[in-house]
């Protein structure tokens, strides 16, 4: 079973500054670097360092940012496939000031355009049984057609609904897992509790939603049963972002090798705690090595 995900990549610039500059003024960073970024790209790596077989589906243009997201992807998942735009490749530039507020500003022409069925061959590519998984930063109408392809050959989806749609998702008939945040669920939903916020999300037609609660772990939803609550490992967070996208991919990897549901989000759980205690978003995702030792670990806990 192959993880496809369909998404977006970028390259992240981060300024850290001593504080953001006000309109009109210009200002030296204390240092800068790039980094490969985007939801699709971040997703697609902690999934593969799983050891799943993983195809990543995005657009980039025909620059020289192109290359270097190509060579910077081709060590970590098995499978590129990059549709190749005469547009600039998609780049975000993060300013971060000394009290570790950012700034984000998001070129995203690439993604913009990028509508999977038409642009790559995913549609004929994604075989029953196999784990779709998508996120927010495509055209929504392109993702709500593949995931319903997806669906229509027996493949299992995953929507992780960020950012959120401009417009109301009309129906969520064709997703079998929807991974949101809490500020995403009470946003798309009609309701500030999240029990009554998750079950409306069923009835939109997920199967199951998942709503990440930062150090307050997760809540599982699965149609027809009772929400279950389930914590996340203590540990001290330094920088929670990408945390999500760890857990995304993790549990997209560790469900197309197999696990069970509950057991595929405990090590995504256990993988985004780890995440959190190191700085960066692709760069805090554990290594290979460690999500061995990690699922290990977890049998002989549990034998
Ligand atoms: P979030 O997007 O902030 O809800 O985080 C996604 C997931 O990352 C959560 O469901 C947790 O599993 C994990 N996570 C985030 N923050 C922490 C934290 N401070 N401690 C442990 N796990 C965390």
């Amino acid at each position: 079973m192959r993880v496809h995900v369909a998404g977006n990549v970028c390259i992240d610039t981060t300024f850290r500054l001593d504080r953001f500059p006000q309109a009109g003024e210009t200002r030296n960073a204390m240092s800068h670097a790039d980094g490969l970024g985007g939801k699709g790209a971040n997703q697609a790596v902690a999934a593969a360092r799983t050891g799943a077989p993983v195809t990543l589906w995005a657009a980039t243009g025909r620059d020289a940012e192109a290359a270097r997201i190509r060579a910077g992807l081709a060590g970590e998942v098995d499978m590129l496939r990059l549709t190749n735009f005469d547009l600039p490749t998609d780049r975000s530039t993060i300013a971060v000031d000394a009290g570790g507020e950012n700034l984000i500003i998001s070129g995203v022409s690439c993604a913009a355009a990028f509508k999977p069925l038409y642009h790559s061959d995913i549609g004929d590519e994604v075989g029953r049984g196999d784990i779709v998984v998508m996120q927010g930063n495509l055209d929504e109408e392109a993702t709500a057609d593949c995931l319903r392809e997806a669906n229509r050959k027996g493949a299992r989806t995953i929507l992780n609904a960020s950012p959120l749609p401009k417009d109301t998702y009309p129906d969520f008939s064709s997703v079998d897992f929807l991974i949101v945040n809490e500020g995403e669920a009470q946003a798309i939903s009609s309701f500030s509790n999240l029990k009554d916020a998750a079950a409306e999300l069923t009835h939109l037609g997920a199967m199951n939603v998942i709503v990440t609660l930062g150090a307050r772990g997760c809540l599982l939803l699965r149609r027809g049963s009772k929400p279950v609550s389930i914590p996340a490992p203590p540990v001290t967070a330094v920088d929670t972002s990408g945390a999500g996208d760890v857990l995304c991919g993790t549990f997209a990897g560790c469900l197309a090798k197999g696990a069970s549901v509950a057991s595929a989000l405990e090590i995504a759980m256990r993988t985004a705690a780890i995440a959190v205690t190191r700085n960066g978003t692709l760069a805090s995702c554990p290594s290979r090595q460690e999500l061995i030792d990690l699922m290990k670990n977890m049998e002989t806990e549990h034998a």
